[in-house]
């Protein structure tokens, strides 16, 4: 396969209006800058004539490709197709409604090419969306990922990011975890990760396809990706620790039931049956939890055992 200065990588549904103009746009860019470059329209099963339209523009333009799934997936196996065909230098993402500018690619792309970056993702600084269903919910979501992340960036879910080449190929969007690639390629071992202001543009045509669901799924996606990027080849440490912690509460807790008991007899005090006071149960419940966590570290140390990736390592340089 050619190799070209840069892909861009467009997932999408039910765009059929915005196709004519991205594309000429995207074209108009490449040209300016004199790259060779390959459109890659990925249709997330779309009800609408946007294949149509594809094939059509595909027609005049030999740089554009299709790939059409036959039902919707998501964006994120859009972008994960897309990237498996991409077979540029660079490559550069954008969503399909028009709400990104493709003006704004070169100077990414240079900050890639010339400046290193493995990853630049696009900040919606002026954002064109409703105020109170994005753009609140949105600041409390990349405050929380920039957190749990510990990478810098203000619009983590941003549709415009341009990449190195080589870091799509190393990481595998999944589920929906198309929020969180710069945090796929930071766990890749692609830590150079830069941000620029781009504009945006209210939606023209069709309409948004996430809804207010995808904070909370957004959410529990950055949970995961979390806990399996610090634990997944050592499940134990984390089973294990807090399966200690639940067992060490339990123990002091039991101790200190018998203790108490013993005590009052050797008094001749009036004391209380074992199974008569709240703390009992509060032991019971900590052991049990404490042997579930135990049992739930080495099921997990099982299965990492057996993952085909248990000894993958990205290694840059070799000599
Ligand atoms: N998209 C997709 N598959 C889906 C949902 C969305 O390919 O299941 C595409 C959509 O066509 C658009 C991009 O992902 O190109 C971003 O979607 P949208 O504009 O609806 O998101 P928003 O801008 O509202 O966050
Ligand atoms: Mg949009």
């Amino acid at each position: 396969m050619d190799s070209k200065d840069i892909s861009f990588v467009i997932p999408l549904l039910n765009e059929e209006e915005s196709l004519p103009e991205l594309v000429s746009r995207i074209r108009a860019v490449a040209l300016g800058q004199g790259w060779t470059y390959e459109i890659i329209m990925v249709d997330d099963g779309s009800t609408d004539a946007s294949w149509k339209v594809i094939s059509s523009l595909a027609k005049e333009d030999a740089n554009i490709h299709g790939i059409r799934f036959r039902r919707n997936y998501g964006k994120s196996a859009a972008l994960h197709c897309g990237f498996d065909a991409a077979c540029g230098h660079v490559v550069a993402t954008l969503d399909a409604d028009l709400q990104d500018a493709p003006e704004e690619i070169p100077d990414m792309y240079k900050m890639i090419v010339a400046d290193g970056y493995d990853v630049v993702s696009g900040w919606k600084k002026h954002r064109k969306d409703n105020t109170f269903t994005k753009n609140i919910p949105s600041k409390l979501y990349n405050a929380t990922a920039r957190r749990v992340t510990g990478i810098k960036l203000h619009d983590m879910n941003c549709g415009i990011k341009v990449y190195a080449g080589e870091v799509v190929k190393n990481i595998e969007v999944y589920g929906e975890m198309h929020r969180y690639i710069p945090y796929l390629a930071k766990n890749a071992g692609f830590g150079k990760i830069g941000e620029k202001v781009v504009r945006h543009e209210k939606r023209k045509y069709g309409k948004s396809k996430f809804g207010l669901n995808r904070f909370v799924n957004g959410f529990l996606d950055l949970l995961s990706l979390s806990f399996t990027s610090k634990f997944s080849k050592k499940p134990m440490h984390f089973f294990g620790f807090t399966g200690i912690l639940m067992f060490l509460a339990g123990f002091i807790m039991t101790v200190w039931i018998i203790a108490a008991k013993l005590i009052h007899q050797a008094n001749g005090q009036p004391f209380r049956a074992v199974t008569d006071q709240p703390l009992f149960y509060l032991a019971l419940l900590a052991v049990l939890l404490g042997t579930m966590l135990f049992l739930a570290g080495f099921i997990c140390e099982l299965i990492s055992r057996s993952a085909q990736d248990r000894n993958h390592y990205n290694i840059k340089d070799r000599f």
